[in-house]
């Protein structure tokens, strides 16, 4: 049910996220190449600074019709579609858990505090999902300044949305979701060396407490549909002829867009098979 308070807190969400965006993307090209996040922006062309007008999200970058104030050299596009994506997604996660699927398996019964509770620890796993992405497409590395600090934090969000009153044992299935995530990269990764990287074990746990959480069904979707996604992507560029069978294909992103796939249709997928059971 969309109440106007429900829209209005998703749009307030979706600003929010504007607003992160913009931050995503100066911590994606600033954190790989070890640039200060406290520095201040200047244009990379004229060395102008950036005035606060001038980054307003999305806004500026149309208002200033993608050119530097100063220079007027180019701004990438990139800027205002990574946060209009950040937006989206963020208001998206709030829809989600709040009227959409996730609201019927999240802290059934409980009290908005433990709902944002659980929001807040989606939205940042919707944060680092783009922000891994931008550096691993970039670089073809998962930083573990980003990807370790998840785990507690995580962790603490989803805790805290049981103290405030949501299902235990999904702090539990969170718990097991992330030891097997983890080992199961972890075998990958000893078979096949050279298929996994070390930073995609470490994000395996991230995804598998996330995925956890929302439930068996989503775990497995999620873990499977990652390797889909990613076969699937490999398959078009051999066939288009951009990659040989030795290019390195970054596996972070489908491992995140898999777990998505996982968060969102896991419900349903599994009240489909629950119903072919019988349970
Ligand atoms: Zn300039």
């Amino acid at each position: 049910m969309l109440t106007s308070g429900l829209i209005y807190l998703i749009v307030v969400t979706g600003l929010f996220g504007l607003v992160i965006g913009s931050f995503l993307y100066v911590v994606a090209y600033r954190v790989p190449a070890g640039v200060s996040l406290m520095r201040e922006s200047r244009c990379p062309h004229c060395d102008a600074p950036v005035r606060w007008w001038q980054s307003v999200p999305v806004v500026s970058w149309l208002a200033l019709r993608g050119r530097c104030a100063n220079c007027h050299a180019s701004i990438s596009a990139r800027y205002p579609i990574i946060e209009a994506i950040t937006g989206v997604a963020f208001a998206g996660v709030t829809w989600f858990f709040v009227a959409g699927d996730g609201s019927t398996r999240s802290p059934t019964g409980t009290g908005a505090w433990s709902l944002a509770a659980v929001i807040v620890a989606f939205l940042y796993f919707a944060a680092i999902s783009i922000v891994l992405t931008l550096i691993d497409l970039d670089t073809h590395r998962l930083l573990n300044a980003i990807v370790l600090p998840s785990y507690p934090v995580a962790a603490v969000l989803l805790a805290l949305a049981c103290v405030l009153g949501a299902d235990w044992w999904g702090l539990l299935r969170a718990g097991i979701g992330m030891a097997a995530m983890y080992v199961f990269y972890f075998v990958l990764r000893l078979v096949r060396p050279d298929g996994m990287g070390g930073g995609d074990v470490k994000l395996a746990g991230v995804v598998g407490l996330y995925l956890g959480w929302v439930g068996w069904a989503a775990l497995a979707v999620g873990a499977f549909a990652a390797f889909l996604l990613g076969g699937v992507y490999g398959v078009v560029l051999l066939a288009s002829r951009k990659a040989s069978r030795r290019t390195a294909i970054p596996f972070g992103p489908w491992m995140l867009a898999g777990a998505w796939t996982g968060i969102i249709t896991g419900e349903i997928v599994g009240r489909f098979y629950g119903g072919l059971y019988g349970s």
